[in-house]
């Protein structure tokens, strides 16, 4: 038998359920595992698509994939990290296969079920409920949603200990992901425009991206004014919003003609429609919003080939979170990254308000303080 400790999490246990705070108990780490103290927790919509079923992970389940926290205890194999480090947790990976091999651990050929399977390999849960029922978990490898969780040392990215880690959770997924695909995968250039479809808190990281990146256009779109009018301090040098103007005629307007980069984070198909309508000539739209499983979405053959454009799904920023996370946080501890403008905190147990808050539009990125 294994020995576990009690800790608190967030259970989902019905479709669109809210968030339950339970009393549960979390085996030790084995291999090489690391328990993670959770500091405090970012949520993303990624969170909110699977607690509403959009995304088939079991129920009940206990989301999370934001967390940073203090290592509290390691598994026997670990050797990179120890009891004390500061870190933040990032997606799950084999890094075994080709794509990890080759540095791209987000395409991991097992990123589905290390992710989103809602158990580890083998189908085992480490977390289970005060009636002894097996609660679903690894959640992008941590579940943190929780005052403790079960990382590894592939995923827990150590930081340093003078940043500030309360705030540093969303590195972990939401903030890499927007940056990432402006700096790793769009490889966006000194002088080049860039549009950023959706400018909730990926698309504000892109943003903030393509400015560290020396974008000279940098065209934020959205149907929040305040989210617009925030872009305007973070680095955007045009908006658009989107229920009142023709995206695709102002952006060709204000580009003369179109824009290099666009990135769709509004997970609508009728806006990645849009966004490859506004590249110019030889344009890439890289797409991060994920709507529902199976939806499909169309364009103008002829404009995509007679342009030479591109279309790139993109996962985690195409991040290797290892390197890029300490990259993120000293950009921001320089000031060139200030994704703190983006945070709003709250207490663990106001996550369901949290959520709330998040959908109506009133808070880009909240984070739940578990302390
Ligand atoms: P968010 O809700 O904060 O951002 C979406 C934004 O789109 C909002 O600001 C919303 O007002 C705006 N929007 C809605 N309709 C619009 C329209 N017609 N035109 C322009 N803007 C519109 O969510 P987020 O946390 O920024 O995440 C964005 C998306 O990225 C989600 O679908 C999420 O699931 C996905 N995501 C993907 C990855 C990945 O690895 N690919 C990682 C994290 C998140
Ligand atoms: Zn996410």
């Amino acid at each position: 038998t294994t020995i576990s400790r009690a800790i608190t999490a967030a259970v989902v246990r019905g479709k669109g359920a809210p968030f339950t705070l339970e009393e549960v108990n979390i085996r030790e780490p084995e291999g090489a595992e690391v328990l993670v103290r959770v500091v405090a927790t970012g949520m993303c919509h990624t969170d909110l698509i699977v607690r509403d079923q959009l995304y088939p992970v079991p129920l009940p389940l206990v989301l999370g994939h934001e967390g940073a926290g203090v290592v509290e205890a390691i598994g026997p194999n670990v050797t990179r990290l120890a009891v004390g480090d500061h870190v933040v947790m990032s997606y799950g990976f084999c890094g075994g296969c080709s794509p990890c091999d080759h540095g791209h651990m987000s395409y991991c050929k097992e990123f589905f079920g290390r992710n989103f399977g809602g158990s580890d390999a083998d189908g085992k849960c480490a977390i289970t409920d005060r009636q002894g029922e097996a609660v679903h978990d690894h959640f992008f490898a941590q579940s943190s949603f929780a005052t403790y969780a079960i990382s590894t040392e592939d995923s827990a990215v150590k930081v340093p200990k003078e940043a500030p880690l309360e705030l540093l959770g969303p590195l972990g997924c939401g903030i890499q992901t927007g940056a990432g695909a402006v700096i790793n995968t769009l490889g966006v250039r000194p002088g080049s425009r860039f549009a950023a479809l959706g400018a909730g808190a990926v698309g504000l990281s892109a943003v903030m991206a393509a400015r560290v990146a020396g974008a000279a256009m940098i065209i934020a779109i959205d149907v929040v004014p305040e989210r617009l009018a925030l872009a305007m301090e973070l680095g955007a040098t045009h908006v658009i919003n989107a229920s009142h103007e023709d995206v695709v005629e102002r952006v060709r307007e204000l580009g003369g003609g179109g824009v290099d980069y666009a990135l769709e984070s509004t997970g609508r198909t009728e806006v990645l429609r849009q966004g490859v309508d506004v590249l110019a000539g030889r344009g890439t739209l890289g797409v991060v919003g994920a709507p529902p499983l199976g939806h499909e979405a169309a364009f103008d053959v002829n404009d995509l080939l007679l342009g030479g454009k591109s279309i790139r799904g993109i996962v985690e920023g195409d991040s290797v979170a290892r390197d890029f996370i300490p990259q993120l946080v000293e950009l921001h501890r320089q000031g060139r990254f200030p994704f703190d403008r983006l945070v709003k905190f709250y207490d663990f147990e106001d996550i369901n308000q949290a959520a709330e808050d998040s959908e109506r539009g009133l808070t880009l990125k909240p984070i739940l303080r578990m302390a």
